[in-house]
């Protein structure tokens, strides 16, 4: 099924009334006003664009994320059945290398007798 407007936006609308300022608004505008209210097929964007030329607040974006494979919704990684399974791993900054650390405090010290 494709698609509609969201109920939200659609409440706006109706709050609206007739489509605000017709004469004047671009032919695009007034098509998906009717879409819009008359349950036909409406991309995110299409609505998105519409409710800017009307000024209301369009609806937030989608972001389309992948289901988890072991309880079936969204969130980081996979929980294995586990509750509450978000966690964010920082990565570790590798440690320098004892010769990378010698060799910088040998080129600081050099820099610092030749001033
Ligand atoms: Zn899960």
């Amino acid at each position: 099924m494709a698609r509609t407007c969201t109920q939200s936006t659609i409440e706006k609308l109706d709050a609206l009334g007739w489509f605000p300022n017709f004469p004047a608004s671009p032919a695009w505008a007034v098509s998906a006003f009717w879409d819009a209210q008359h349950s036909r097929p409406m991309s995110y964007e299409r609505e998105r664009r519409m409710c800017l030329e009307l000024g209301i607040a369009p609806p937030p974006p989608m972001i389309y994320a992948p289901a988890c494979e072991d309880c079936g919704s969204v969130h980081t990684g996979r929980c294995n059945g586990i509750d509450n399974p978000v966690v964010i791993v920082k990565r570790q900054r590798p440690a320098k290398p004892a010769w990378v650390i010698e060799a910088t405090a040998n080129l600081a010290a050099l820099l610092e007798a030749r001033q």
